[in-house]
């Protein structure tokens, strides 16, 4: 994820499927770093917004998709510890493109219509 960040200038979160292993868990790199294990996505909003999305799978493409304003994360962190998480925004549409790792769902499988793909 370093790698990615300092090669694209991007990068605030990865999903252990995108290097292999098939967990249920992610890694947030925000204002400090959290470690997710079996996430939980609850109370997502009926507000949503739309927003070009982008993957360190494919860093030279973005993504016009559509997330929920708003959700609750519940999740183990990295000592076992149960942890609730309401958050919205950014932060939240983070959440649900990392959740959606963990069910094969890539954003580019999210993608509004013909139109949402660009180049970086
Ligand atoms: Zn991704």
């Amino acid at each position: 994820m370093e790698d990615i960040r300092r090669v694209y200038g991007f990068g605030r979160g990865i999903a252990a499927p995108q290097l292999g292993i098939m967990k249920r868990l992610f890694y947030l790199n925000l204002d400090r770093s959290y470690v997710v294990i079996n996430p939980v996505l609850k109370n997502l909003s009926d507000e949503k917004f739309e927003l070009w999305d982008d993957c360190m799978s494919f860093p030279n493409l973005f993504v016009k998709v559509e997330r929920h304003q708003s959700l609750t994360l519940e999740y183990l962190d990295e000592n076992w510890e149960p942890q609730s998480w309401t958050v919205e925004g950014a932060i939240s549409e983070l959440i649900q493109h990392e959740y959606d790792h963990l069910d094969g769902v890539l954003c580019t499988m999210r993608a509004i219509d013909e139109k949402s793909f660009k180049w970086r």
